[in-house]
């Protein structure tokens, strides 16, 4: 009975082994192609040539409720005047901000910061750096779009509404002109927040009372 059964089930089965070794002859180039672009895509976003999405969350989630709620009502704002605000930096730790300020010093690239690590309002959660998307979809620092044809820079405008919300711009700044930069100070020094004196609500004052 045992080999009737065999020769009666062997063909169907083996029939279905073919199909099944045809299917991932055509998937595994697609696959081994999809991780290949994976991998190419996780090379740029290292090397900074893609906004990193996925520590965007611990950017936002580290600053200060009421610049982040802030940051949210200049977004829209921005958008009901059909301008795409894209927020590039949040809250950067001392370590990230001394990376920072070493690029265009000991390594390549423009100098973006005068800043040491803790010397930033970004290291308090206190500052956000801000740019445009254009009509393709890619993030622009073009200080001179106009892509609501108002006669004015989208930037600018940006700008305007920023500090109607209570924001200090970077742009204004003397010695080191800041133009994508954003902070709300609550009225404390950076010698203040380096000594732990933080704004009422700072996550960075939660974060160190549980440490
Ligand atoms: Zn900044």
């Amino acid at each position: 009975m045992g080999t009737a059964r065999k020769s009666y089930s062997a063909p169907p089965q083996r029939g279905k082994r073919r199909k099944k070794r045809r299917k991932s002859r055509v998937w595994l180039p697609i696959i081994m192609f999809l991780l290949l672009l994976f991998a190419a895509w996780r090379a740029l976003a290292f090397l900074g040539f893609v906004p990193d999405e996925t520590s965007e969350d611990s950017r936002i989630a580290g600053l200060h409720p009421e610049v982040r709620a802030k940051m949210d009502t200049l977004i829209e704002q921005a958008a009901a005047k059909e301008i795409e605000v894209v927020i590039t930096s949040g809250f950067r730790s001392s370590e990230e901000q001394d990376r920072l300020y070493r690029q265009g010093r000991e390594n390549s690239g423009n100098i973006v910061t005068n800043a040491r690590g803790g010397q930033s309002y970004h290291n308090f959660g206190l500052a956000i750096d801000f740019a445009l998307r254009d009509g393709s979809g890619n993030i622009v620092w073009d200080m001179e779009m106009d892509r609501n044809g108002s006669g004015r820079s989208d930037w600018m405008e940006v700008v305007e509404l920023a500090k109607a919300l209570g924001f200090d711009w970077g742009g204004d700044w003397e010695n080191f002109r800041d133009y994508p930069h954003l902070q709300i100070d609550f009225g404390y020094t950076i010698r203040q927040l380096q000594n732990g004196k933080y704004p009422k609500g700072s996550l960075v004052e939660v974060e160190e009372a549980v440490e």
